[in-house]
């Protein structure tokens, strides 16, 4: 009885070393890959991660995101969009053109969009800028 207990706990401890083994091997395995892949191929692996500028289209790595103010409201949030660290502040190098009506966003404007919660991700559908798009405010 007492050897059949031993012979339990042993081979429960073996299949629990395995599994951390196993978790380990392929933690370090998945490190390894970011490290050698390319910055490209990091992003499109980080679903979600990459972004793309909607006013000036420039591509967002790393900590470089697009600057918005979401308003949280139901069914669907608004969010207003100032641009990425390329374009906003406005500057005379990059131009924010709104997606919209392809005109230049003044610089004290910016586009807004209805941001769409689905379960596992979020879509944000750029509805205009301030200056085609009017918010139906009561
Ligand atoms: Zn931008
Ligand atoms: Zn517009």
């Amino acid at each position: 009885m007492i050897i059949d207990i031993l012979v339990l706990v042993v081979s429960g401890t073996i299949v629990v070393i395995l599994l951390l083994l196993l978790f380990f091997v392929e933690r370090s395995g998945h490190l390894r890959e970011t490290g050698t892949s390319s910055c490209e191929e990091e992003t499109a692996g980080n679903l979600g991660k990459s972004t793309k500028c909607p006013l000036c289209g420039s591509n967002l790595y790393g900590n470089k995101r697009v600057k918005s103010v979401l308003f949280p409201g139901k069914p669907d949030s608004m969010m207003e969009i100032n641009g990425c660290p390329y374009c906003y502040p406005s500057n005379s190098e990059i131009s924010r053109v709104c997606p919209v009506c392809r005109k230049i966003v003044p610089a004290d404007g910016h586009v807004i969009a209805r941001v769409f919660k689905k379960p596992g991700k979020t879509h944000v559908h750029v509805l205009g800028c301030t200056g085609c798009y009017k918010r139906k405010t009561p």
